[in-house]
């Protein structure tokens, strides 16, 4: 039997964003628009070659400050689920976009950074940013070349917020894993954690994953997410 339905986690990865017009990480062939991720997702990659990472993710930056870029349905559908479900969401995102936010989401963990914040490596404290980034740019607590970096999680680095993703995980009663292939780890783990403490599990995803959730949605989030919103409002 399963039990009522109190607390939902969500987990969502780059397919949510796809239909704003922000490229999806192709894990299969290891490129982020075109770009190695050794080369552009990795501390190394920066120690080698700090300013093509930083123009990385200043075109990324860029590209999210286009006015055509703009939250879709299925961002809007997750933001009216933590409005009006009676009871706890939480929205844990691998996204670096701030789609969520945009649309209203409040309740959000940006488990691998944010593309809008950049970090002073020495002192570790964390800046919103909006302009292009170098390695010649100073940073405002010591006001020394070099030691800004994107605030972005990269490869072989600890995600953001573990604690409390993981005490939510033991302790929901659905998961939902939206737009997410699978293949970055930790979170290619949460459903599993999430099923071995009795929460149910639904993937809404354009394609098959591997991995075994209770439940399968398949189609392009804008349509299949806002409907399945719709349904859990109305059995709530
Ligand atoms: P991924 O690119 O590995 O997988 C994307 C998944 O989304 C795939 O399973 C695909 O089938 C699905 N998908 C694609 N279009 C969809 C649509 N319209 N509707 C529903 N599903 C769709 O993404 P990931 O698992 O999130 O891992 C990528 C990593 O790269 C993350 O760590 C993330 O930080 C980073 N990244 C972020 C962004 C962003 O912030 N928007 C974009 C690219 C990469």
């Amino acid at each position: 039997m399963t039990r009522p339905i109190k607390s939902i986690v969500v987990l969502t990865g780059a397919g949510i964003s796809a239909e704003s017009g922000i490229n999806t990480f192709r894990a299969s062939d290891g490129l982020w628009e075109n770009h190695s991720i050794d080369d552009v997702a990795t501390p190394e990659g920066f120690a080698r070659n700090p300013q093509l990472v930083h123009h990385f993710y200043n075109r990324r930056r860029q590209q999210l400050l286009n006015p055509s870029v703009q939250p879709n349905p299925a961002h809007m559908a997750l933001a009216r689920l933590e409005r009006e479900f009676p009871g706890n969401v939480l929205l844990v995102t691998q996204n670096v976009d701030n789609l969520h936010e945009r649309a209203g989401s409040q309740n959000l963990i940006h488990m691998h950074g944010e593309l809008m914040k950049m970090r002073c490596e020495c002192t570790q404290l964390i800046f919103a940013s909006s302009i292009e980034l170098s390695f010649d740019n100073l940073c405002r607590c010591c006001q020394e070349p070099g030691n800004l970096r994107p605030h972005i999680v990269w490869f072989g680095e600890m995600p953001l917020q573990m604690h409390e993703i993981t005490q939510a995980l033991e302790s929901c009663d659905l998961f939902l894993s939206i737009g997410t292939s699978g293949n970055v780890y930790p979170a290619a783990n949460f459903y599993h954690s999430a099923k071995s403490h009795g929460a149910q599990t639904v993937e809404l995803n354009l394609e098959h994953t591997h991995s075994d959730f209770d439940e399968h949605i398949y189609g392009a989030a804008s349509s299949i997410v806002p409907a399945y919103v719709e349904g859990l409002l109305r059995s709530a």
